[in-house]
């Protein structure tokens, strides 16, 4: 399409280098401010479905290099119609930070516009993604036998992980008939409390509903059951089904339960099962030495992800991706056709070759800015203080007549509930109806009021408050604020 020219104006509508100086200053100073009153507003919109849509014109305006009426579109519509996930009093699903070093960071990698389909298309975003993964490995305690890369999500990196395992099991499948030929249908494990991208990415990788196998977990801290685990497997084997891959999960989305993966890895080395570790939101905690007991085991695992873009704090979408064995990665992984050969090939990395995209953005700026304006000192100690703050919510929660908190507290994530009868009522009798009822309330009127803002979970039949501490923001005194919170609002539901 030939470019637009605005009437009258005889300029071309494309924005020059100069028009967006003064435009990104004005929006910068945009960003600082709604950071900086971000604690003023409410944490979750009164909105309903559909108003955001209904403030919109059905067509583009009129073109303007001027920013200002975009700027107010921002504030009158966009702004109240965003969830406050940065809120110092947002605890709902997981610490999802957006630091603005690595905001600094995605800025750059947008102005350089890189486009990285091969080492030679971007020879710097391929090498600086290289170091600041490899960076990232260190900082997580993990040895060099590792290699790695950014994915967007943890949901990719957990299909790239079972398509290998399935490949793996299936003795490259993919060559010829696929999962057709098999005689024996691979099956991936894991536990009702792993994240829904487990299943979803079985499914897409086609393993199919029936050999996505659920393993018991331990009823008090949600762990996979590992006596279970051995047991399917023989039990899937002596089927004519082939296991082929577990995915343990350290840190699940609802309690951050940690799975046994050093008994996990042990027990699938006996099968040659792949071994995917998903560490999506507590992986940051790897920075801290003292908690890499954690995922003690995970030397020997196949795969692992864990996502930066959540309590680390570098804005979406950087998931990282270790995986040890890259040969078979790329094997199974690779498309090479001849636009893309080059004479660089097998001296370079193409990240083309480690995953599903073949564009790719220069997202490790938002790593590099992020890890070298902040520093990991300051990400350390902020860490600290999240797992000091959620320490401190259980001790008082602990400690009130009629609260209970009904999950260990790993790291960040305290679940809760209240008992509106009285803490007796939490034996045998409790009455599932009246005390999911009451749950559902109280965290529906605190979210109502956009005080703060948490999420209800599903917690082996009954629902929980889930409080997930962890934004960058958030100070013992908003820890403190939400407890006065939560007490109010069970005293009016
Ligand atoms: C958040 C989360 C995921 C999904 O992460 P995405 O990057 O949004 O796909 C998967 N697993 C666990 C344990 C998570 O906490």
């Amino acid at each position: 399409m030939p470019p637009v020219v605005i009437a009258g104006s005889g300029r071309l509508s494309r924005m020059t280098p100069e028009e967006f100086r003064t435009a990104g200053h004005r929006l910068i100073d945009w960003i600082a401010d709604y950071r900086l009153s971000m604690e003023q507003r409410p944490v979750r919109p009164s909105i309903d479905p559909g108003q955001v849509k209904a403030a919109m014109a059905s067509e583009p305006g009129e073109p303007s290099v001027d920013v200002e009426p975009l700027l107010a579109f921002m504030d009158s519509v966009v702004v109240p119609g965003s969830t406050m996930v940065q809120h110092p009093m947002h605890y709902g699903w997981f610490p999802s930070n957006a630091g603005l070093a690595s905001v600094l960071g995605d800025i750059a990698s947008s102005g350089l516009g890189s486009l990285g389909i091969s080492w030679e298309s971007g020879p710097a975003l391929t090498e600086v993604e290289e170091v600041v993964t490899d960076w990232l490995r260190k900082l997580v305690g993990l040895s060099d036998r590792w290699s790695s890369t950014i994915h967007d999500t943890a949901s990719t990196s957990c299909l790239v992980a079972l398509i290998l395992a399935r490949e793996r099991a299936s003795g490259n499948s993919y060559a010829d008939r696929g999962l057709a030929g098999l005689d024996e249908a691979p099956v991936v494990y894991c536990t009702d409390h792993s994240h829904s991208s487990v299943r979803k990415a079985a499914l897409l990788a086609g393993y199919g509903s029936d050999n996505v196998r659920i393993v018991a977990h331990d009823r008090r801290d949600f762990s996979m059951d590992v006596a279970d685990l051995r047991a399917a497997i023989e039990a899937d084997a002596a089927d004519g089904r082939r296991p082929a891959a577990v995915v343990a999960t350290i840190g699940t989305t609802g309690t951050t339960a940690v799975d046994p993966l050093a008994e996990i890895v042990a027990v699938a080395a006996e099968d040659g099962l792949w071994v995917h570790v998903d560490a999506a939101m507590a992986g940051s905690v790897m920075i801290l030495p003292d908690h890499r007991h954690l995922w003690a085991g995970v030397e020997d695992a196949d795969s692992i992800t864990w996502n930066p873009h959540k309590w680390l704090g570098t804005i979406l979408d950087t998931s990282i991706f270790h995986i040890r064995n890259t040969e078979f990665l790329i094997q199974v992984m690779s498309t090479n056709p001849s636009y893309l050969q080059s004479g660089a090939d097998g001296t370079v990395t193409q990240y083309r070759d480690w995953g599903i995209p073949l564009g790719r953005r220069f997202r490790a700026l938002k790593i590099l800015f992020h890890l070298s304006i902040d520093g990991v000192g300051a990400l350390q100690a902020r860490l600290r203080r999240d797992l000091d703050n959620a320490r401190w919510l259980a001790e008082q929660i602990e400690a009130a007549p009629d609260w209970q908190v009904v999950a260990p507290v790993v790291l960040q994530t305290v679940c809760v509930v209240h008992h509106p009868r009285g803490a007796d009522s939490a034996g045998a009798d409790d009455d599932l109806d009246v005390l999911n009822r009451h749950t559902l309330a109280w965290v529906e009127a605190i979210n109502r009021s956009g005080e703060a803002y948490l999420t209800p979970t599903m917690l082996d039949g009954r629902w929980v408050a889930r409080v997930s501490i962890g934004v960058e923001t958030t100070e013992r005194e908003h820890v403190a604020r939400l407890w006065g919170l939560m007490k109010n609002a069970v005293s009016a539901s």
